[in-house]
């Protein structure tokens, strides 16, 4: 069971009371941007076998959305932060590299997929 605090009014809530959004922090193209940025845009995802920042929306709560970082394999999660960010907190990115030495932002697709193997 996934079990994440909602950073804006600090309710702790299971993921039945909570909708997922998909990947978070995706940069968003539009008019103008080429045919392959708008398909990555709407497409292409990181779907990593290790940390992930996803969207979250405390629905049987607040209402509001938020971001969440947590490990895909063990559900382990390395905190949660309001979704008006760019990037993750850095104290939730100093987190996730201390308890996965290697990983770094961006980068954590590749790297925790081959260090996995
Ligand atoms: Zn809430």
């Amino acid at each position: 069971m996934l079990i994440l605090t909602c950073p804006y009014c600090g309710a702790t809530a299971e993921e039945t009371e909570l909708q997922a959004g998909g990947e978070a922090h995706l940069k968003r193209f539009g008019p103008g941007s080429s045919d392959e940025e708008f398909h990555d845009y709407l497409f292409v995802r990181e779907n990593p076998k290790g940390v992930h920042f996803e969207r979250w929306r405390h629905t049987n709560g607040c209402g509001k959305w938020f971001h969440a970082a947590r490990c895909t394999t063990s559900l382990e999660v390395f905190g949660t932060y309001p979704a008006q960010t760019t990037e993750p907190p850095q104290d939730i990115q100093d987190k996730i590299s201390k308890k996965r030495p290697g990983w770094s932002w961006r980068e954590f697709s590749c790297a925790s997929a081959k260090d996995a193997s």
